[in-house]
């Protein structure tokens, strides 16, 4: 890889094959290094694509916007830290499920860059430690502003779950819709796509998982009231 950021080209941040945050490896002033080679690259892009970025006014920033809109916006949960999630104890012993949702989550599909809208609803039955309703919100933000499949963004925001309030049980549902089938493709305006993943007491106890299938209708149905 030729890049001109030092933990880009010295391969520090690759190789492992995983879609995981960065923010450990970057040194100070390195991002803002790596958004102006960023910026650099898409300029050529353009050009290669004959957009005429000297003389057309609307264009000739684009490639700055562009840069700093992946690196700071929509791709951020690759180069940012994690939100801050304080967790706490516990202290009744809640063993009682419940659900936080919709979450909307905006990502883009790894294979085209495009965008992926759609909603997230997360189950908890809770395990020794428990985090802020909001914080599921922020947590799923961050995983999601990275190029994903939707298949694997559930599991990495399941794992990101998992090590902040160890739940006893846990589930994910993402319904989202591809902009890669929506805009290009097969011009499918309305296929959606839905999956899940339930682990722990929500994988192992069928009348759990139920139950948690729907609290998750019943949110569903109060957005249509
Ligand atoms: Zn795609």
């Amino acid at each position: 890889m030729t890049s001109t950021v030092p933990f880009v080209s010295n391969g520090v941040a690759n190789g492992n094959g995983k879609n995981d945050n960065i923010a450990d490896h970057l040194q100070p002033g390195e991002l803002d290094q790596l958004q102006v080679e960023v910026a650099d690259k898409v300029r050529d892009l353009l050009r290669s694509l004959v957009i005429d970025i000297d003389n057309d006014h609307n264009t000739h920033e684009t490639a700055e916007r562009v840069a700093k809109m992946y690196l700071q916006e929509v791709f951020k949960g690759r180069y940012h830290q994690q939100p801050k999630v304080a967790s706490f104890p516990n202290v009744k012993q809640l063993d009682e499920i419940y659900t936080v949702g919709p979450i909307t989550v905006r990502s883009a599909c790894s294979h085209h860059l495009v965008p992926i809208m759609g909603n997230c609803w997360i189950g908890i039955k809770p395990g020794a430690r428990g985090i802020g309703l909001s914080k599921f919100t922020r947590v799923a933000d961050w995983v999601f502003s990275r190029p994903h499949i939707q298949e694997e963004a559930v599991m990495i925001l399941a794992d990101e779950i998992e090590k902040l309030c160890e739940p006893q049980g846990l589930g994910i549902i993402i319904k989202a819709q591809h902009y890669c089938m929506k805009w290009r493709g097969v011009k499918e305006p309305q296929t959606s796509m839905v999956n899940s993943v339930v682990r722990g007491d929500f994988r192992h106890d069928p009348s759990l998982k139920q139950e948690f299938f729907e609290l998750v209708r019943q949110q569903e149905a109060l957005l249509s009231t």
